[in-house]
């Protein structure tokens, strides 16, 4: 499973365009005003098995998040806010759902920006959040992978085992930590590896200096500071077996495809060399 595959999101893109870029695994996330019923699993499940296609991960998102900016990220994404904590808790256990009708073996998100204290409330509370998660989607056979960037790889580590659950695991994504300020992403992969189920192949530049909660600019693959080629290289020296999946989250559609269509190509090559 050493090769190329591509995360892609339900209602933005289809599975023929996604197939159309030459992948066979990849990785669906779930917008958060998607209804999620069992007809609609159904119809997923039938349309990737006659595409011989492999859902590697589910991701969740959820609706009121903003990824504008630091603190806009810090105000709506996750876990972390109070008012729609109980809701989104739901919603992720019913995507676990979703996933398990799909015979999908993991689910992920971003969980937002946990205090690094753990005596605070929201660090207390998104515990609990995790630790609930887990639970749930241990009884479907599925691990829960946290999306890395917005805290520094030794902070994650902290926090997962403290959640103490042996189905918590790591979605890596090098660019993240770039876009975030967090970390230089190959040395965080080396801390992190044991743990990193699955992983998007994104690239970024670092924020600006001196713009306070400014994030770094996403870019096409091979085209920021993640160094892609020691990233691929990192991964098969830690003996990480999963697919490569290209990730690309500009605006515009048309430019997005080519540069997932690229970023395909990008990493079949490295993935071979
Ligand atoms: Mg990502």
């Amino acid at each position: 499973m050493f090769e190329p595959g591509v995360m892609f999101w339900a209602g933005r893109d289809d599975l023929d365009m996604v197939r159309s870029l030459g992948v066979r695994y990849g990785q669906l996330g779930i917008p958060g005003g998607m209804q999620l019923t069992e007809a609609v699993a159904a119809q997923w499940k039938t349309a990737l098995d006659s595409a011989g296609f492999t859902l590697v991960t589910v991701f969740a998102a959820y609706e009121g998040e903003d990824y504008a900016d630091i603190p806009a990220v810090a105000r709506t994404v996750g876990f972390v806010p109070l008012k729609t904590r109980a809701a989104r808790l739901a919603r992720t256990l019913a995507v676990s759902d979703f996933a398990a009708q799909l015979g999908v073996a993991s689910i992920a998100c971003h969980i937002g920006f946990v205090p690094e204290d753990a005596e605070h409330p929201d660090y207390v509370a998104v515990r609990r959040m995790v630790r609930h998660v887990c639970d749930h989607a241990a009884r479907q056979g599925q691990s829960f992978a946290l999306e890395t960037g917005q805290e520094a790889a030794s902070v994650l580590l902290r926090f997962i085992g403290d959640v103490d659950r042996a189905n918590l695991r790591i979605n890596f994504d090098p660019a993240n930590l770039i876009l975030y300020g967090t970390g230089e992403p190959i040395a965080a992969l080396q801390t992190l590896a044991p743990l990193v189920i699955s992983v998007h192949c994104k690239d970024g530049d670092w924020p600006a200096p001196g713009v306070p909660g400014a994030l770094g600019m996403e870019r096409p693959l091979g085209q920021g500071s993640v160094g892609i080629e020691r990233f691929v290289q990192t991964l098969r020296k830690v003996g990480f077996g999963g697919p490569l999946n290209v990730e690309r989250e500009t605006e515009d559609q048309q430019e997005r495809i080519r540069d997932l269509a690229e970023g395909v190509r990008l990493v079949r090559a490295l993935a071979e060399a």
